[in-house]
């Protein structure tokens, strides 16, 4: 009976050393969870102070940027522009960087026989050599500016056969492919810090001045109710600017993107084609 005794007078002792011991995780528990909500205070504090300093950043580089690209000659074609374009990298106290372009049949000089090369300014150069890669080193910080809540614009102008299509949609390393693993892999990582995004996109082209929706349904149709015809609407009580009737397409992961673009693609060129772009 002793020996009975003696077993049950040990397990009282490890059961309320138990629950002391359980007490203490608990304590243990609700410490650490107020611990991780105050760094995740923290994390939301240096998240929005990181947000304001890009923003004046690129407010400081300028709220217009002007940036040339200089594709290589094309072997294949009668090219010899870009051949003629010289770049000095050279800054000025702005951080404007200049070029030189020398036309091989000069004109204004008064003289016959000597070349007065042009000179162009921008706020960046992208010489020949440069890769997509290095043009969205750039660009790319407009992208995370529209990720903090900014309105971004990146518009690409030039002749055709000038590097527009090359520079915004190579697959894998163009500014269009690259924006979207960019703006992906942000949202990852910011889920995990208790913010939400919603991904939408619209998808045009302006062809001889008209607004052409390119997720449109294939046979023509568009989604909304309305004639069909794309305008572009500003209001200025919300200050939001919309486009009429353009089909809107939810975007939730990478490979969705890769198939709506291929069907924005697909319409484009056909479009293109049809009206005879060269
Ligand atoms: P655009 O869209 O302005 O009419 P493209 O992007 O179609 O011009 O470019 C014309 C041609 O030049 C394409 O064959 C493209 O692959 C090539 N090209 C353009 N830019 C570059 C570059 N930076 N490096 C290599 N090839 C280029
Ligand atoms: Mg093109």
């Amino acid at each position: 009976k002793s020996h009975l005794e003696a077993k049950i007078k040990e397990r009282q002792i490890k059961l309320s050393d138990n629950k002391e011991r359980q007490e203490e995780l608990k304590q243990y528990i609700s410490k650490t969870e107020s611990d991780l909500k105050e760094i995740n205070d923290i994390l939301m504090k240096e998240e929005t102070l990181r947000r304001s300093l890009h923003n004046e950043l690129q407010e400081l580089r300028g709220n217009i940027r002007v940036f040339c690209r200089i594709r290589p000659p094309l072997p294949k074609i009668e090219d010899p522009d870009t051949s003629h374009i010289k770049v000095d990298r050279f800054d000025d106290d702005n951080g404007i960087q200049t070029m030189e372009v020398i036309k091989s049949n000069s004109y204004g000089t008064g003289n016959g026989n000597s070349i007065k090369p042009q000179q162009f300014k921008f706020d960046k150069i992208f010489d020949i050599g440069e890769p997509n890669t290095e043009v969205f080193k750039e660009v790319g910080q407009l992208v995370q500016s529209s990720l903090d809540g900014y309105n971004v614009c990146i518009f690409a102008y030039g002749q055709t056969g000038s590097g527009k299509t090359f520079t915004m949609l190579n697959p894998g390393d163009g500014i269009i492919p690259s924006t979207i693993s960019h703006i992906f892999s942000w949202i990852k990582n910011l889920k995990e810090r208790g913010w939400e995004y919603k991904i939408e996109c619209q998808f045009v082209e302006i062809y001889n001045e008209n607004i052409v929706d390119l997720l449109r349904n294939s046979n023509g149709e568009n989604n909304s109710t309305g004639n069909g015809k794309c305008e572009v609407r500003h209001d200025h009580e919300n200050e939001t600017t919309t486009i009429t009737n353009v089909t809107t397409c939810q975007l939730d992961s990478k490979e969705t993107v890769g198939k709506i673009l291929q069907r924005a693609t697909k319409l484009r060129s056909t479009a293109s084609t049809e009206s005879n772009e060269h």
